[in-house]
Parts: C-alpha cells; structure tokens; sequence
C-alpha cells in the first residue's frame, strides 16, 4: 500500500508538471488568439414555449486553435480570467454579436434578441456601459436586440451592480439572471435591480422528471418570476418531456440541446433564420 500511495504521488506530480505547461503554452497561444482571430461565436435558438415562436440566440464563444482544434469555454475562460484577458475578449463577444445581429437585420431577417455572457470581471470593468454604448452606437443596433447574461455573483457588489445594471437598463438593453439559483446571493437583488429574464440552470433542468425536488425548485422559480413580472428561460433542455413538463408550469421560452446545439452563424442563416414578411 505503501509504494502504491509513493506511485500514485509520482503520478499527480508529473500529471500536475503537465496541466501547468499546457496552461502555460495555451496561455500564450491565448494571448495570440484575438490577433489571429480565432475566437467564433456559435449560436443557440431560443424559443417562445406559447407560439413556437424563434425569440432570438444566446452566442457561446469557441476558439478555434491553431492546433488543438475547436475549444469551449471551459477549456479557455477560466484562464482568461486569471490573467486579465477575459475584459478584451468579453469586449470581441459583445461587438460581434451586435454586429452579426445587425447584419442578419440589414439582411431583412425577422430581428430576433442575441444574449451575450458577461464575466463578473468584464462586468467590474469601470467603463463596460460606455462600451457598450459605443458598440451599440457604431453597429446601430436598435438596443431591444441585446441582451447581457449576469449571474447572481454581481449582486455581491450590491450598490455597484445595481447602478451599473440601470446605466445599462437605460440604453435600452435587456438584462437575463444566468444560472439562477446556483450562486450564493441573497434574493434581496431581485426587487432591486432591472431585471427582465431569469434563466433557470441546466443542473436544474436535468432531472426535473426524476427528482422531485428539482421538479418543485423549477416550479418555484417560475411561480416567483412571474410574480415578479420576470420571464422565465429554461436552458438544458434535452427532452421531450422536459419541454412538456416547463410548458405545463408556463415557462417563457426553451433553449436546448432538443431543439439545436450553438451553431455557427452561416448554419444559423440557414436553418433559423426567417425573410421579413413584408
Ligand atoms: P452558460 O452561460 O450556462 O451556457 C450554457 C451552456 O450549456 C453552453 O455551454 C451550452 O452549449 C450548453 N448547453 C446548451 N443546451 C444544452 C443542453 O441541452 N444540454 C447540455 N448538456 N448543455 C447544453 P458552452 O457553450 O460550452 O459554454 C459554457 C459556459 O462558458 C457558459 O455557460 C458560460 O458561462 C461560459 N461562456 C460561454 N461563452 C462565453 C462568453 O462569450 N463570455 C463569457 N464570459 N463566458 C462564456
Ligand atoms: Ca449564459
Ligand atoms: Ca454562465
Ligand atoms: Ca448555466
């Protein structure tokens, strides 16, 4: 047992020796990656649970590396948060979506909402409503088009937050709680801050048809949005009976697998995307 736990140690150092040079050449290759313009946005419909209707995308941002292939999020944004880059590449997501969507209405698609994800860093960045209002400004994107996702961890910088999220309420953008019940908040923000979509977590969604108290906290969260005057989006969904099962408690609007994967614009254009009727 003894020399088995001395392998195992041997084991987790060079295996911990290995996470640290790949952290720190993809670390590099990170810092190169917005010059070479690798990073894409993939797209995920969003749909409205009463009409069928197509509501707009959330953009999920990828990177094409150079020799790793296609990266998610998980593989990369934790790292750009570390070292700072994230507020840059936060700053490439939100101009491309506004843009992409701008041109898909230029086009004379039906306007549908792009949301993007805000990280609580590139959220604290002092200058984040001026960007974005530049950005809104130089695309014309009429601003009822955009839609940021904050997750409950902003609302620990409560006053902060709360005048940061008005400044941007003010543009006339919409705002969306992501994750919601996953954070370690207070639900004093609620009340507070203005706020127009609350997005129950896929971990939540999952089990709705096996676990009972799963299937009671959605149910509850729906029920306290809508007191609230908040619409409810349901993310995760991978099942028939999971959509049925939202329909039936009134959720707003669906995103999930059920429907489509994030996909990438021109795939978008082709499967989602409808003419103006007029
Ligand atoms: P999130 O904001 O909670 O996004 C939902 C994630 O669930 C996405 O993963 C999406 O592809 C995935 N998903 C959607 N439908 C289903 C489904 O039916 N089943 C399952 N199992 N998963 C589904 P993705 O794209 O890998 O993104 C992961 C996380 O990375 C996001 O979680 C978000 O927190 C972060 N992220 C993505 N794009 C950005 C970005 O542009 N900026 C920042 N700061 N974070 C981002
Ligand atoms: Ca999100
Ligand atoms: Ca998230
Ligand atoms: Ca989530």
């Amino acid at each position: 047992a003894k020399s088995q736990g001395k392998n195992r140690y041997v084991v987790y150092t060079s295996e911990l020796l290995e996470d640290m040079m790949e952290e720190y050449s993809l670390e590099a290759d990170l810092r190169k990656a917005m010059d070479h313009e690798e990073f894409v946005l993939h797209y995920q419909p969003q749909f409205n649970n009463a009409t069928g209707e197509l509501i707009g995308f959330e953009a999920l941002i990828r990177w094409q590396h150079p020799t790793l292939g296609l990266l998610s999020p998980a593989k990369f944004i934790k790292l750009a948060e570390k070292n700072g880059l994230i507020t840059q590449i936060g700053e490439w997501v939100i101009n491309e979506a506004c843009s992409q969507n701008k041109k898909w209405q230029d086009a004379g698609m039906e306007p549908v909402k792009i949301a993007v994800n805000l990280s609580t860093q590139q959220f604290l960045t002092r200058d984040l409503v001026k960007f974005i209002e530049r950005v809104l400004k130089r695309t014309e994107l009429d601003p009822q088009y955009l839609v940021v996702e904050i997750t409950e961890y902003m609302a620990m910088e409560y006053d902060y937050s709360l005048s940061v999220l008005e400044q941007l309420k003010a543009l006339g953008i919409c705002i969306s709680i992501d994750d919601f019940g996953t954070g370690y908040s207070s639900l004093n923000y609620l009340k507070d801050f203005p706020i127009d979509y609350i997005k129950i977590d896929k971990s939540f969604v999952n089990e709705i048809m096996n676990d009972h108290n799963d299937a009671v906290i959605v149910k509850a969260i729906i029920t306290l949005a809508h007191n609230l005057n908040l619409q409810v989006i349901a993310e995760g969904v991978e099942t028939a009976d999971q959509l049925n099962f939202l329909k039936e408690y009134l959720c707003d609007v669906t995103q999930g697998y059920f429907f489509s994967k994030p996909l990438p614009a021109q795939e978008i254009e082709q499967k989602y995307l409808a003419w103006q009727s007029n």
